[in-house]
C-alpha cells in the first residue's frame, strides 16, 4: 500500500511553545539535505496550527499525538482524527506507550482511534512494545503478536498505515535494544502483517523507536526491516532531528 520511503517521525510529546517554531524553521531549511527520507513532526495541539501553516510549503509532514475515536462530541479535552486533518496533518500516533500506560488504553481502544484516523483520510502510527518485565521473562513476540493483533484494524489491508516498534523500556532512558533484537522483533511484525494482510502487509512502514539519537541512528536504521525512527527527545532540535534522518539516508 505504501512505497516504504524511509519515515522519521519527531513525537514532541507535551513540549514545545511558540517559540520552538524557531527549531521547526531550521528543521524546514534542513530538509532539503535529506530528501530521500520523509520527514513529520506531531507537536503538541497547541502548535498543531502555527507549525503546520510553517510546514506547508515544506516536505515536513504535520501528525498528532493522539486522537478520540468519534468524529466530534462532549468530550472535554479530546481532538478528533478529522480535527486533525481540519490543520493539514498527515499522520497520527495512536497506541504510543504513554497512552497505554498513563491513560488505560487498551488494544481496542488503539484499533479504535487507529480506525478513525483511516476514517479522516489519514495515516496512523501505530505504536506497540513490550515492558521490561515482559522482555525479562521471555514474551516479548508474544506481547507484540497480541498487541498487533487487537490494534491493527482491518482496515490496514486496504489503505497505508505505519507501524512503529517501540520497546517501553528504551523510551526516554537511553537505552536501546541490540541490532539482533530489533531485528528479530521487526521480522516478527513484518510477518504477522503478510500473514494477515498478504502484500499489503508487505508495504507497511516498520518505524523503531526508543532513544533513537544522531550517535545511534546510523546502525538502527541499517537494521532489516527498519523503515525509519520515531524520535521522541531528540526530535525538538532540529541539529539533532536532522542528523537522525542523515543516519536513515
Ligand atoms: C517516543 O516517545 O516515541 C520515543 C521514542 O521517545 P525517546 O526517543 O525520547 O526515547
Amino acid at each position: 500500500m505504501t512505497d516504504r520511503k524511509k519515515l522519521v517521525a519527531g513525537n514532541w510529546k507535551m513540549n514545545g511553545l511558540m517559540a520552538s517554531l524557531s527549531e521547526v524553521q531550521a528543521m524546514v531549511t534542513g530538509a532539503a539535505s535529506v530528501p530521500g527520507v520523509e520527514l513529520a513532526i506531531c507537536p503538541p495541539a497547541t502548535l498543531a496550527a502555527a507549525i503546520g501553516g510553517a510546514l506547508k510549503a515544506s516536505s515536513i509532514g504535520l501528525g498528532g499525538q493522539d486522537c478520540h475515536a468519534e468524529k466530534s462530541g462532549a468530550f472535554t479535552g479530546d481532538i478528533s482524527a478529522e480535527m486533525w486533518a481540519d490543520v493539514g496533518a498527515k499522520y497520527v500516533i495512536v497506541g504510543h506507550s504513554e497512552r497505554r500506560t498513563l491513560h488505560g488504553e487498551t488494544d481496542a481502544i488503539v484499533s479504535a482511534k487507529a480506525s478513525a484516523v483511516i476514517r479522516a483520510g489519514l495515516t496512523p502510527i501505530i505504536c506497540v512494545g513490550e515492558s521490561l518485565a515482559e522482555r525479562d521473562s521471555g514474551r516479548t513476540l508474544d506481547v507484540i503478536t497480541t498487541q498487533l493483533a487487537g490494534s491493527v484494524p482491518d482496515a490496514a489491508g486496504q489503505t497505508p498505515v505505519v507501524i512503529a516498534y517501540e520497546p517501553v523500556w528504551a523510551i526516554g532512558t537511553g537505552r536501546t535494544p541490540t541490532v539482533a533484537q530489533v531485528a528479530e522483533v521487526h521480522g516478527a511484525i513484518a510477518a504477522a502483517m503478510e500473514a494477515r494482510f498478504g502484500a499489503a502487509g508487505k508495504g507497511i512502514r516498520l518505524l523503531y523507536g526508543g532513544s533513537v539519537k544522531p550517535d545511534n541512528a546510523k546502525e538502527l536504521m541499517a537494521v532489516a526491516g527498519v523503515d525509519g525512527a520515531l524520535v521522541g527527545g531528540a526530535s525538538l532540535k532540529a541539529a539533532d532531528f536532522l542528523r537522525i534522518a542523515q543516519g536513515c539516508a
